[in-house]
């Protein structure tokens, strides 16, 4: 007995170390797993989107989720904190390169190898790569060369940086692709748009998206490394020699119409406390000249400034706009504003927006200091908040990038969209109290015996079919215990399922809102289930 105690307590042990070593496993921090029944209000919202932007004649894109690093740099803007600081970003190395990154390696050998996978394309042949095979091999031959007579202090000296040269040469080596997890989908449309041609189909195309996107951003309520957005992108290629100040009615009435979307998305879904601004940042003519201004009217109030507005100054002066610092406020408010330095295309194009918006019965707030945090956009921005956020409480942002898809490669295109951030939404949605029902089931299936068995999994087959949520225990149960279950599920009806039953074809059915009992035929009860609905 003591033997066996004593071998209990070391599977004992042995367990609880195992239970402690799987514990380290957990969701990494800003990421987080959503779980039912919440992932029902998420299928929900998503079916949502899906039907009314297909209202509006969108089709669903699906873009891959990692792409070139340079695809984002370029569309979001090398200087904005998204691709300068938060874009998961990995080299694609194939597994079977050398590990040229290694200090201990032979490195004559090494550049022998990076120049033979060079040569025949296994590593990339472009960039960085370019400049540096041709310098290692001059540097390795240099090497070669000194090391072979005898040698003086200042050869030594020589040779050390010599060696110290072509280590680093080697470990900047490109040994694959750089890409990034999208940390947003717009330039990832655009990308598709022009690899798939779809100038040539009939304008505009009309495209909309949903799924993860990727932001090493500090997590809090509302803001995760991996957040989800929905997104919908209007895309039209301009005809050549078109002139551009004959179109502004119709881009104003597109734009319109995109924002009317995304309203009439979140009344649908019975968002709460919807506040919609819009603002237009002009365009490639007038808006440098007012980003000009501004970057003189704040540097006379510089040393005012926290230490990131005055980065900004240099950087993106715009930006500045956005800061959320109590102690600029009063600054900001005294400095030019936008609307008032619009050239006249700009101004008809914002002036036909607010009128369009009127026609669809969208009521919106003007903000002059909405300038939106990527790069590519121009003329009419727009932000969406809701309630039950707390500081983050944008849902939705959008605005119109007009040139961006030439900017990829393209041709001269138009762009307009946006993207709602799917867990802000779904956090509005559940403090509004509109979380939706718990998963539940319709019917519990209780049974006992053999031949209650086989008749149990006839019903739950036709129940299922039929489309209603079915629970079949794997083994019987006395029924007490069956209906215990039941109630636990949330199910609204027990059938229960015993010899008697069997006999008679007439199901014990059981309403477990109020306890009631009937007896009745399969064909009652579908009858009974699909009524109670
Ligand atoms: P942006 O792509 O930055 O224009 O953001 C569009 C929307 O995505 C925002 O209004 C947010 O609702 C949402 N969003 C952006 N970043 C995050 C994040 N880190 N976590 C959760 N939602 C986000």
């Amino acid at each position: 007995m003591i033997g066996a105690s004593w071998k209990t307590e070391r599977a004992d042990a042995a367990f609880q170390r195992l239970m402690a070593e799987k514990k380290k496993f957990q969701a990494i921090k800003g990421t987080r797993d959503l779980l039912p029944p919440e992932t029902e209000l998420w299928n929900r919202v998503e079916q949502m989107a899906r039907e009314v932007f297909g209202t509006f004649g969108f089709g669903e894109i699906r873009p891959p989720i990692f792409e070139p690093t340079e695809l984002f740099a370029r569309a979001v803007g090398g200087e904005t904190d998204i691709v300068a600081k938060e874009m998961y970003s990995f080299e694609d190395r194939p597994g079977e390169l050398p590990d040229f990154k290694r200090e201990s390696y032979d490195f004559v050998k090494a550049v022998a190898e990076a120049t033979q996978l060079y040569e025949s394309a296994q590593i990339p042949q472009a960039g960085l790569n370019k400049v540096l095979i041709p310098l290692l091999a001059l540097k390795v031959e240099k090497y070669s060369s000194k090391y072979s007579g005898p040698l003086t202090a200042e050869d030594a000296a020589g040779i050390r940086k010599l060696v110290f040269d072509i280590i680093s040469g080697l470990n900047h080596l490109e040994l694959g692709p750089h890409l990034s997890l999208r940390p947003e989908a717009t330039a990832s449309v655009c990308r598709a748009y022009i690899e798939h041609g779809m100038h040539a189909l009939p304008q505009p195309v009309k495209l909309w998206y949903t799924g993860p996107m990727f932001r090493r951003e500090r997590p809090q309520k509302g803001r995760y490394r991996q957040f989800y957005q929905i997104g919908a992108e209007v895309l039209e290629m301009v005809p050549p020699n078109q002139d551009p100040a004959k179109n502004i009615g119709k881009d104003a009435a597109v734009d319109a119409e995109v924002i009317e979307m995304v309203m009439a998305f979140f009344a649908r879904l019975g968002l709460e406390g919807v506040k919609l601004e819009i603002n237009s940042i002009g365009d490639r003519d007038c808006r440098p000249k007012y980003v000009e201004l501004l970057r003189v009217e704040l540097l006379k109030v510089k040393e005012k400034l926290g230490p990131d507005s005055q980065r900004r100054i240099e950087t993106n002066p715009l930006r500045v706009l956005d800061s959320k610092l109590e102690s600029e406020q009063a600054i900001i408010a005294g400095l030019p504003k936008i609307a008032d330095h619009l050239c006249a295309n700009c101004a008809a194009q914002y002036a036909e927006v607010k009128r369009q918006l009127g026609m669809r019965g969208v009521a919106y707030a003007e903000n002059w200091r909405l300038v939106r945090g990527l790069d590519y956009y121009m003329r009419t921005t727009f932000e969406i908040t809701a309630q039950g956020l707390g500081s983050q409480n944008a849902v939705c942002g959008g605005g119109r990038y007009d040139g961006l898809v030439e900017l990829l490669g393209g041709p001269p295109t138009k762009g307009i969209g946006f993207a709602i951030g799917e867990d802000r939404l779904i956090l509005s949605l559940q403090e509004a109290g509109k979380g939706g029902a718990a998963t539940g089931r319709d019917v519990f299936v209780a049974w006992m015996g053999e031949k209650a068995q086989a008749a149990a999994i006839s019903a739950a087959q036709k129940l299922r079919a039929a489309g209603f949520r079915v629970e079949l225990p794997p083994v019987e149960q006395k029924f007490g215990k069956a209906l215990g279950q039941a109630d636990k599920l949330g199910a609204r009806f027990a059938v229960i399922l015993g010899d008697d039953e069997i006999a008679t074809e007439q199901w014990t059915v059981k309403t477990l809102a109020d306890g009631s009992q009937a007896k009745m035929s399969e064909a009652e009860f579908l009858e009974l289930l699909r009524k109670s609905l």
